[in-house]
């Protein structure tokens, strides 16, 4: 954040970003769910280069005993980058980053995941990148919640996500890797779209009141694009392609 890169153009005299996109359009997004036949529920995800899979297992008993609820079940949540997923490989060991990461997707998916009709059990998702390039944590959210649909695991809604983020002074839809290195702000959201509610909301840079309520206005938007592709990858499994 805040001009790393002085020397790239993020934003040209035409409103066209550094990979020819207009500020509110979204890179390709594409996303099938199922695709692990070892998994209870699995999703596989494609936003723009960055390439995720999710397997879901469970519910299933929690082990050590001591770690389980008797009121309720738990979400457990793995999010992990693979060495190559990046131009300069990764340390393998678990990074802090990767340990934040797993938090907030863990915590965005709560409100979706009906946990209560689970008492003592867990419902673990692992979620593999294996190409990032800038948004793993809303594309890993939004494969996360299609696998858990995918699993059969009650949900009240699924969560959609997508970055909004201000470059050269202007906010954009979808920030990619180079537009967070080099821009000026960085906003992931998390939305469920049928009940209308927020369940992830970060910020790195620094916004105007009005530029933050722009923000939040063009990654919700987004998140409703999100949330059709998601409807479609289930669909697309459980009722054949094409037929709408
Ligand atoms: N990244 C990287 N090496 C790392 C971690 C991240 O090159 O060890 C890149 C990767 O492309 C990632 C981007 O930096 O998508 C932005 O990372 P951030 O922590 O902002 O999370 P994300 O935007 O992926 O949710």
């Amino acid at each position: 954040m805040g001009g790393r890169d002085a020397t790239m153009v993020l934003l040209d005299e035409n409103g066209i970003r550094c990979d020819g996109r207009k500020v509110d359009e979204p890179r390709r997004i594409m996303i099938r769910a199922g695709g692990l036949k070892n998994a209870d529920g699995s999703a596989y995800i494609e936003f723009g280069d960055n390439k995720i899979l999710v397997g879901v297992f469970g519910p299933r008993d929690v082990h050590p005993k001591h770690m389980s609820d008797t009121d309720t079940g738990i979400l457990r949540v793995r999010y992990h980058m693979e060495p190559f997923s990046v131009g300069e490989r990764k340390n393998p060991a678990p990074s802090r980053r990767e340990i934040e990461i797993s938090k907030v997707i863990k915590e965005a998916l709560e409100p979706a995941v009906m946990l209560d009709k689970f008492p003592r059990t867990a419902v673990d998702v692992f979620i593999e990148v294996l190409q990032a390039d800038g948004g793993t944590r809303c594309a890993a959210l939004t494969a996360a919640s299609v696998a858990l649909a995918d699993a059969g695991i009650p949900m009240r809604d699924m969560v959609a996500a997508i970055a909004a983020g201000k470059v050269a002074d202007t906010v954009i839809l979808d920030v990619n890797n180079e537009e967070d290195q080099a821009g000026q702000a960085d906003m992931p959201i998390g939305y469920m779209p049928s009940l209308k509610k927020i369940t992830l909301l970060q910020l790195d840079g620094v916004l105007t009141p009005e530029e933050y309520k722009k923000c939040v206005d063009v990654g919700v938007k987004g998140c409703e694009l999100v949330y059709e592709l998601q409807k479609k990858a289930l669909h697309d499994k459980y009722f054949g392609k094409g037929d709408e």
